[in-house]
């Protein structure tokens, strides 16, 4: 199978784990829409929650609030958290893999959402990207989970 999620998950292809549990693995998102973004994949590889079993929907909600916490644990500049899920490709869902994005909100990045929403992929900010940036956020998270 391709899918990059899938791979991801088999440790087939590198990523910054904040979180793993029977259900779900949260990862450092590579393309982040603010410092610090995290996914949290689900283990089975279909495109909408609605596929997903209850009890795989619930630990991904759970492990998304797990890494929210987290990150404003872990900088107080974070102010809020999105939770977000692009489910189906009308819904900017670009792997067709259910995952719950964590985007963490600094009250000054209003204009830089959207900046990065329409860029991200094209256009990324060295700074967050780096491996290095990425490990320490990593490590970080995972040392506020409760
Ligand atoms: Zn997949």
């Amino acid at each position: 199978m391709s899918c990059v999620f899938c791979q991801i998950n088999r440790s087939e292809l590198p990523a910054y784990t904040v979180y793993r549990d029977n259900d779900c693995h949260g990862i450092m998102d590579k393309f982040p829409l603010s410092p610090g973004h995290v996914i949290v994949l689900s283990h089975s590889h279909v495109g909408s929650i609605s596929e997903l079993s209850s009890q795989e929907r619930a630990s991904l909600m759970e492990a998304g609030n797990k890494i929210g916490l987290a990150l404003k644990a872990t900088n107080k500049k974070i102010k809020d958290v999105h939770y977000l899920i692009n489910d189906g490709p009308e819904a900017n869902q670009h792997v067709p893999h259910v995952h719950l994005h964590v985007i963490p909100r600094y009250g000054w990045d209003l204009g830089l959402l959207p900046y990065r929403f329409l860029t991200r992929f094209a256009n990324p900010l060295n700074y967050v990207l780096s491996d290095k940036r990425l490990s320490a956020w990593a490590e970080e998270i995972k040392s506020h989970l409760l």
